[in-house]
């Protein structure tokens, strides 16, 4: 079988949604990179719809005044190639002092922690800047209060919660609203042979109680909507580190979980991201 490899380029706001749209098309998987994806579809695919849909993207982009609209570029190739090229788009990687992220095939690291995440549709497989500053975060404060209970809202492929995990939290939901996430963190959570993580598909109303530690790493409209949620589901001491927050945005979310009676104890940048650790 050979592959579709397209070569993306697209502005940051409208990523997530395009990802979305293209693993509705039967996207088998997709790259991040900074300033594109790459994104592969198996040869059995209705080419021409996807390069129609593309182009009709780049339409509305350019009309809707974009300056840089989208750019993309297709080849068909091989598969042993594809398979390089895969696995080649994920290599181990360290983050913060103590973790490692690596895919399947890849020989666990000795003395660390590892996370095990198998790179299929969902969001979250520690090559964006946002993911990476959400570990930092949680290994910066976890032994700073208990570690009972925490959520991962919105968790992609289930990966802050695992970490959660590994770090020592007694109990851990994740939630998130999207079916693919739920599969993909299902089989993240085997992989690494995790036993207390509960799975839920939904959103905060999935996850009653409260909770020492909450990652969110979500766009900021969502958090700001979620600010009085966070609030009460923050146990009096708890920690709450939200991140998916574009510089300049950040000013937004500090006011609404200001406005809720939250403080805000650190802000964190990675690039155009911005992390936030919030206290109660
Ligand atoms: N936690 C992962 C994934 C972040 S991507 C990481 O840090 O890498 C954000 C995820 O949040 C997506 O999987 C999306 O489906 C989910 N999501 C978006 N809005 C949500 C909401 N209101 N409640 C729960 N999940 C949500």
């Amino acid at each position: 079988m050979s592959y579709y490899e397209f070569l993306i380029k697209i502005p940051d706001a409208f990523r997530d949604k395009l990802i979305q749209r293209l693993t509705d098309a039967g996207c088998l998987g997709v790259i991040e990179q900074d300033e594109a994806i790459t994104a592969y579809f198996p040869e059995t695919v209705d080419i021409s719809a996807i390069t129609d849909d593309l182009s009709l993207l780049n339409t509305l982009l350019e009309k809707s005044g974009q300056v840089r609209g989208l750019f993309f570029s297709r080849a068909l190739i091989p598969e042993q190639d594809w398979n390089e090229s895969w696995k080649k788009g994920f290599l181990p990687i360290d983050v913060g002092e103590r973790f490692t992220i690596l895919p399947p095939w890849e020989k666990m690291h000795d003395g660390r922690i590892n996370l095990v995440i198998d790179p299929g549709m969902a969001f979250g497989t520690g090559h964006h800047e946002t993911t990476r500053s959400c570990l930092v975060l949680m290994e910066k404060y976890a032994d700073a209060g208990a570690k009972e209970r925490f959520l991962d809202l919105g968790t992609g492929t289930g990966l802050l919660a695992i970490a959660a995990s590994k770090l020592g939290f007694r109990s851990v939901i994740a939630v998130d609203t999207d079916p693919l996430s739920i599969e993909a963190t299902h089989k993240n959570v085997e992989l690494n042979q995790v036993t207390n993580v509960d799975i839920r598909e939904g959103s905060v109303v999935k996850a009653p109680g409260m909770f020492d530690c909450i990652a969110a790493n979500i766009i900021s409209g969502v958090l700001v909507q979620l600010a009085s949620a966070l609030a009460s589901y923050l146990k009096p001491g708890g920690i709450a580190v939200l991140s998916g927050i574009l510089r300049g945005q950040e000013n937004e979310v500090i006011e609404a979980i200001t406005q809720v009676g939250l403080r805000l104890l650190e802000q964190y940048q990675d690039g155009k991201w911005v992390s936030l650790v919030i206290g109660r």
